[in-house]
């Protein structure tokens, strides 16, 4: 069955918003910023057992903001596509199968929708130079700085870039011929370096060296708080609410991938 297409928002009508995960770390972040967005309004928050369903037929979000977990993400952002309104999702874990199946829905019921792995904008536009930056040097490492209780290492920003940078350049990755810790040299993926700090104090740093004779570079984006993902979220929701187009990263969206 076809569902109803979502409705945009008339010219002037504040975008009503819902946060799935609201009192999660990054969902308050994301409610604040709704909140002081002058074009949006929260019309409130889901949480674990909370019957989506029904929030969703007497709320009638535009856009419903996911940060929650992956086994619940997909199932709330296919419930508000039927419901006409465009997911949002910062969840990260979700399947390639699963990022398909929500890009189908969307594209069945005409609404827009977005799953992103990073919402924060200064890390896409990172990632970004540094694939401008890799074919001009011969070496590269990534050190990606995170709080201790994150659960993966290296972080999937820190993985991506690696690999993009890696399709831009053959780098030569250095072999030390004799290591007297072990793991000290950190990863390799695509020729590239990867090392992962886990430290109190940190949110979510990322530093790209690139080497060449007599000379680095160093890209830098530091994170100070989870409000960084906020920009990015808003930037999805005034996007997706206002055209009927997937997109599978801030980069799309930005204009950068
Ligand atoms: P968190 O602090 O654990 O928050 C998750 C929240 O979602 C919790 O409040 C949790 O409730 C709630 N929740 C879990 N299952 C739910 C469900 N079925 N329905 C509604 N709410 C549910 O985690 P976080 O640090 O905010 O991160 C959340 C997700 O965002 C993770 O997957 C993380 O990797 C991702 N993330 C993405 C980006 C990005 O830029 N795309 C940035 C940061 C984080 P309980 O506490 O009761 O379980």
């Amino acid at each position: 069955m076809v569902a109803a297409a979502g409705r945009a928002s008339p010219a002037g009508t504040p975008i009503r918003v819902a946060v799935a995960g609201y009192r999660g770390k990054v969902g308050v972040e994301i409610v604040r910023g709704v909140e002081a967005a002058p074009d949006m309004e929260f019309v409130g928050g889901v949480e674990v057992g909370d019957d989506l369903g029904a929030f969703l037929h007497s709320r009638h979000p535009d856009a419903l903001v996911d940060f929650t977990h992956p086994s619940a993400a997909l199932r709330n952002a296919l419930a508000a596509v039927a419901a006409g309104c465009r997911p949002v999702v910062g969840t990260t874990g979700l399947p390639e199968v699963g990022v398909q199946q929500l890009e189908d829905a969307c594209r069945d019921a005409g609404v827009g929708g977005i799953v992103a792995p990073n919402f924060s904008v200064g890390a896409v536009v990172m990632m970004h130079l540094a694939e401008i930056a890799a074919p001009y040097f011969t070496a590269a490492e990534v050190i990606e700085m995170h709080h201790p209780t994150k659960a993966d290492a290296p972080s999937g920003t820190a993985l991506a870039t690696a690999r993009r940078i890696g399709a831009r350049q053959k780098f030569q990755y250095s072999r030390t011929e004799k290591l007297t810790l072990a793991g000290v040299r950190g990863g390799e993926e695509a020729g590239v370096g990867v090392h992962s700090v886990r430290l109190p104090g940190l949110v979510a740093d990322q530093e790209i060296l690139f080497g060449l004779a007599g000379q680095t570079l160093t890209i830098t984006h530091r994170t100070t708080s989870r409000e960084a993902f906020v920009p990015g979220v808003l930037l999805a929701v005034r996007r997706v609410t206002a055209e009927p187009r997937f997109y599978r990263a801030l980069d799309q969206l930005l204009g950068l991938g």
